[in-house]
């Protein structure tokens, strides 16, 4: 009985609705795959007006509505099938293609993992057609009149793959893949008109226009005066498009769109050719804006990839990247793009004066052995290790008023003693006054010796504590704008500050959103006074977007970081005499005096023996 079960034939064909599912692992990974493949889709169907329509960052709905050419009844059937396609028809047309689309798949796996309805009517047609499917399987087919074009609505993605679902991020995260997308294709097609809304809340409306328009509609006015024209053509290959000047170069990515025949591509290779063709005009580090097509006979290239892949092939690359350096270099020649503004102005100095002033290396065997700083212990170690023994302070008590660093531990004996020595130092608060230094630094004595501070990474410590409290207790005074600051934002920075409102407002910000990306500033934390009101507010978005990566830390205690951190900088000034004594109580009354909250040590301690060998060497 055995061998007739293993002589049985066992292979079968899977049902269409498993295989739909299985490719759509592949083309459908998370709402903006979703996105994407309507979005081209109803480029292809030439559309001149596309609305998109999403809630809850694309899970539950993504709505989107085209006045394209809609499709007959057999043909909306006809296109949930896999494979089933209108854009090629035999294995030539693979080499000239001039659509987005081609693989026939996206709309059979979207409908394999969501529940889908369409509505579609063609322009000579009086009756359109609704479709209703569910996981692969139809469920309903109705006439109905809809106006010409096309409307997909995806509801409940994922709702019949819950590995599917749960492997997806954030809300900010997933509405950030979101509008990537939406602007790519926004930004390849500036005589479509598209509008976005997000939960009811218009983010885009993208009127028809030229590129350079698009582009300033999308990123904002202030790329206006940023932009050179590119425009260059052989018999090969046409480059045309825009360049940020390069004092508009940032140093975080994002900003840098290839189009291949109206496809987004990425490519770290033509990349560089941009990069190269800006010369010394940008520091090494720094990206500069670009929005630059490649126009190639579809013979040339080599699409049929991947389906979510942004590569392409090329056949002769290395043109490509001559056209496009000699392109570049030219714009940014005929503009005589030259920087403005000085890259190098660091403003991180912390390292620079500590290092110098402990540079002196205990001599083997020599009795102060022990008592190198602080600083240079915490510099050599990785940040990684400062992550976990910055978490050791966080069982201590707050019981400093007279905090003492006990000198007998071995600094070098690894990270827990040092976590132990900053609650240790006894500061002399009382007999002595502490004296600024250069505007940067604070200097007092202590039981031992002497405590350099930096000033800002010590208000950084401060300021965080203090926010932190804010935040929990939600008690952020504010003081009221005499005239209220209009600040138009990133669309995805909008979305993020509409998610983070409310901690916002508990650190003292007063605002209400306006919609269309913008915002209206009605009060400040009443710390923040004497700011530009626009700078505060962006540079603490920003902060607060480059801390994602510290991703062990929950969103008060980010909010509360970033703050901290935009907000330390100004006190790199002249203190008075009593802010400079205020700074070391204030410091050494918070939980951890040592280090700042990403783990920068804010103290340097010089003992009196460490002075006396300092100045006995130098004999
Ligand atoms: P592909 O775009 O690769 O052909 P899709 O699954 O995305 O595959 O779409 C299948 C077919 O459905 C398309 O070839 C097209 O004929 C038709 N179609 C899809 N979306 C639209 C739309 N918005 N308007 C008109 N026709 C559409
Ligand atoms: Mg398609």
């Amino acid at each position: 009985v055995e061998n007739q079960i293993t002589m049985l034939d066992i292979i079968q064909l899977l049902p269409d609705s498993i295989a739909n599912q299985i490719a759509a692992g592949e083309v459908v990974q998370r709402p903006a795959s979703v996105l994407k493949e309507l979005l081209e889709n109803a480029i292809d169907a030439k559309a001149t007006m596309v609305q998109v329509i999403l809630k809850d960052a694309g899970r539950t709905l993504l709505h989107i509505i085209d006045d394209g050419i809609g499709m007959s009844q057999t043909d909306a059937r006809m296109s949930f099938e896999r494979h089933a396609t209108s854009k090629i028809r035999n294995s030539d047309d693979l080499f000239k293609i001039k659509t987005m689309g081609f693989r026939g798949e996206a709309l059979a796996s979207i409908a394999a993992v969501a529940q889908v309805e369409l509505r579609t009517k063609r322009a000579d047609d009086e009756i359109g057609v609704l479709l209703k499917i569910e996981a692969s399987e139809f469920k309903a087919q109705e006439a109905i009149s809809t106006p010409t074009g096309t409307a997909i609505l995806v509801k409940n993605l994922f709702y019949n793959v819950p590995a599917r679902r749960n492997f997806l991020k954030s809300n900010p995260i997933e509405m950030k893949h979101l509008i990537d997308e939406f602007q790519r294709v926004a930004l390849a097609n500036p005589e479509i008109g598209f509008t976005l809304f997000h939960n009811d809340v218009e983010i885009y409306n993208l009127i028809p226009c030229k590129l350079n328009r698009r582009i300033t509609d999308i990123f904002g006015k202030t790329y206006r005066e940023q932009l050179a024209t590119c425009q260059e053509e052989t018999s090969f290959v046409s480059i045309s498009g825009y360049i940020g000047k390069p004092e508009s170069a940032k140093k975080s990515r994002g900003e840098q769109f290839f189009f291949v025949n109206k496809r987004f591509i990425r490519s770290s290779y033509l990349h560089h050719a941009v990069v190269n063709a800006f010369e010394a005009t940008i520091p090494a580090g720094y990206s500069p804006f670009y929005v630059l097509f490649i126009e190639i006979a579809p013979e040339h290239i080599d699409i049929n990839i991947h389906p979510t892949k942004t590569e392409i092939k090329f056949d002769d690359e290395r043109s490509v990247y001559a056209m496009i350096q000699a392109t570049v270099r030219k714009a940014v020649g005929v503009y005589n793009l030259t920087p403005t503004i000085d890259f190098d102005a660091d403003i991180n100095f912390n390292r620079l004066g500590f290092d110098n002033l402990v540079d002196v290396k205990p001599s083997p065997g020599s009795s102060f052995k022990n008592d190198t700083s602080f600083e240079t212990n915490v510099s050599t170690r990785e940040r990684s290790n400062l992550q976990n023994w910055s978490s050791l302070f966080e069982g201590l008590s707050k019981e400093k008023t007279n905090p003492v660093i006990d000198f007998e531990e071995d600094f070098a004996t690894g990270p827990i003693k040092i976590a132990s020595k900053i609650n240790r130092i006894e500061i002399q608060p009382d007999n002595t006054d502490a004296i600024q230094i250069m505007n940067r630094y604070v200097v007092t004595e202590y039981n031992n010796g002497m405590l350099l501070i930096d000033q800002r990474a010590a208000y950084e410590r401060i300021l965080f504590e203090k926010y932190s409290n804010q935040l929990k207790n939600h008690n952020g005074s504010s003081q009221q704008l005499l005239f209220p600051k209009t600040i138009t934002l990133q669309a995805a920075d909008y979305v993020l500050v509409t998610e983070i409102k409310a901690e916002i407002i508990a650190l003292g910000f007063q605002f209400e959103e306006f919609g269309q990306n913008t915002i209206i500033i009605n009060g400040v934390p009443s710390d923040a006074q004497e700011e530009n009101e626009k700078e505060l507010f962006e540079g603490f978005i920003q902060q607060y977007k480059e801390s994602v990566n510290d991703i062990d830390i929950n969103r008060i205690e980010r909010i509360a970081r970033s703050f901290a951190k935009r907000n330390a900088y100004k006190y790199i000034k002249k203190l008075s005499k009593i802010e400079v004594n205020l700074l070391v109580h204030q410091l050494f009354d918070t939980s951890m005096p040592g280090l700042t909250p990403s783990g920068e040590a804010t103290i340097v301690t010089l003992s009196i023996e460490r002075l006396a060998q300092l100045i006995f060497n130098q004999r």
